[in-house]
C-alpha cells in the first residue's frame, strides 16, 4: 500500500468515528498531504466509502497521472458547485468540512449549492491530527531537510562568519546556500539577531549596523525542501562575552539536554516543558523565558503537537518537535539551542548535527 492510501485509509477512519458521510478537505497543505498535489486549486472528498480529488481544468490532467487512490474529477472554477453535485449524487446526508478555513462565504455558497440535501458538521482537525504522527517517507524527507540546513549552518560557521556583517546580508547568505545546496527555499524568514536584538525572539534583520565583536547572536534558520520543513536555532559569539551571557548560554544548555532526555511516546507535552522551565526558574530566569518549549515541524513550520505549559495530550511515536528552550535578557542579549527531533517509542532521535558548545565565529 502507497503511503497516500494509507494516510486516506487512516482519515477514512476518522470521518467515519466522527459519523459523518463525508469531509471536504479545502485547505491546501491538507490537500497535498493527502494527495501530493501541488496546484493552487484542490481539493478532496472522503469518506468510508468514497474518495474524490477535485480540481479544475488547468490541473487535471497532471492529477489524473499523479494522484493515485482518488477519482480524479474535473471541477468548474467553483469547486463547491461540483463537491455539492457529488454529495447529492452519493446521496450523502452529513458532509463534515474544516471550520478552520473554510471562509463564511464559502460556507454559505456550498450551503446554497447543496439545496439541503446534506448537514454541514464543522470538523476540522481531523487532517492535522493524522500530519503530527509522521510516517516513514515524511521523516526520511525532513531528515534531508535537516541535514541540508545543518550544511549551510557549517558553511556559515567555517566559510562566511559573523562579525562585520550586518545581521541582513547573513540572513541573505544563508538563504542562498541553502538553494545552492538543492533547498527549495526556507521554511520561514531567518532570523539572526546579535546582542539587544537578540532579546527579542522573533527580532528581524537589522540591515543597518555591523555585528560587533564580543557578542551573542541568536541564529533561527530551516530549508524547505520535497514540501517539508526543518527549523534549527544556535547562538554564537562573536569573540570574548561576559561572565553573564556565559552563564545564560550554560543554563539555556543544560535546560535543552534535560527536555532532549525527556523527550519519549508518552511523556505529557506540558511536562516536557516543564522540564525546561523548572530549570531556567530555579536560576531566577522564569520571566525570561516566554515561549512554549517547541513545535512540531512538518509540512508547515508551526503544526501539532505543541509542548508548552497549556498544551494537552501526550507525545506519541512519529511526532516530528522541536526542543528550543531560551532566555531574553532585555537590551544586552539572547540564547537560544533549538534541535528539530523525531519521538520514538523508547526514546528520542536528535535530526539536527551541529554542535552544542559556545563556538565564537
Ligand atoms: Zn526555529
Ligand atoms: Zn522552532
Amino acid at each position: 500500500m502507497s503511503a497516500w492510501e494509507a494516510r486516506a485509509d487512516r482519515l477514512a477512519a476518522l470521518v467515519e468515528e466522527r459519523g459523518l458521510d463525508l469531509l471536504l478537505v479545502s485547505n491546501l497543505v491538507n490537500v497535498r498531504y493527502l494527495t501530493g498535489f501541488t496546484g493552487t486549486n484542490g481539493a478532496v472528498l472522503i469518506g468510508p466509502a468514497r474518495r474524490a480529488f477535485l480540481t479544475d481544468f488547468r490541473y487535471v490532467e497532471r492529477a489524473q497521472r499523479q494522484i493515485t487512490g482518488y477519482d480524479v474529477v474535473r471541477g468548474r472554477d467553483d469547486l463547491l458547485e461540483t463537491v455539492a453535485g457529488l454529495v447529492r449524487d452519493w446521496d450523502a446526508l452529513k458532509l463534515g468540512f474544516e471550520d478552520t478555513y473554510l471562509t463564511v462565504r464559502a460556507h454559505a455558497k456550498l450551503a446554497e449549492h447543496l439545496r439541503d440535501a446534506a448537514e454541514l458538521v464543522p470538523a476540522g482537525g481531523l487532517v492535522e491530527r493524522l500530519r503530527a504522527v509522521k510516517d516513514d517517507d515524511e521523516v526520511a524527507a525532513i531528515r534531508r531537510t535537516a541535514q541540508l540546513a545543518d550544511e549551510v549552518y557549517r558553511w556559515l560557521m567555517s566559510d562566511f562568519g559573523l562579525a562585520g556583517h550586518t545581521e541582513r546580508e547573513v540572513a541573505l547568505a544563508m538563504e542562498l546556500r541553502a538553494k545552492e545546496l538543492g533547498a527549495d527555499g526556507l521554511s520561514f524568514p531567518p532570523i539572526v539577531a546579535a546582542a539587544d536584538n537578540g532579546a527579542l525572539p522573533h527580532a528581524e534583520p537589522r540591515a543597518d549596523g555591523r555585528i560587533p565583536r564580543d557578542t551573542l547572536v541568536v541564529i533561527d534558520f530551516g530549508a524547505l525542501k520535497d514540501s517539508y520543513c526543518s527549523d534549527c536555532t544556535r547562538t554564537f559569539a562573536t569573540g570574548e562575552v561576559d561572565s553573564e551571557a556565559r552563564e545564560v548560554y550554560e543554563l539555556v544548555r543544560s535546560a535543552q539536554a534535560a527536555a532532549l532526555e525527556a523527550v519519549h511516546a508518552g511523556a505529557e507535552l506540558r511536562a516536557v516543558d516543564a522540564v525546561a522551565r523548572e530549570m531556567i526558574a530555579a536560576a531566577g530566569r522564569v520571566e525570561e523565558f516566554g515561549h512554549g518549549l517547541g513545535h512540531g515541524v512538518g509540512l508547515e513550520i508551526h503544526e501539532a503537537p505543541r509542548l508548552a505549559p497549556t498544551a494537552e495530550g501526550d507525545l506519541e511515536a512519529g511526532n516530528v518537535v522541536t526542543v528550543e528552550p531560551g532566555v531574553y535578557v532585555p537590551g544586552r542579549f539572547g540564547v537560544r539551542i533549538e534541535d528539530l527531533t523525531v519521538v520514538g517509542p523508547d526514546g528520542v532521535e536528535v535530526l539536527t548535527s551541529l554542535p552544542k558548545d559556545l563556538i565564537s565565529l
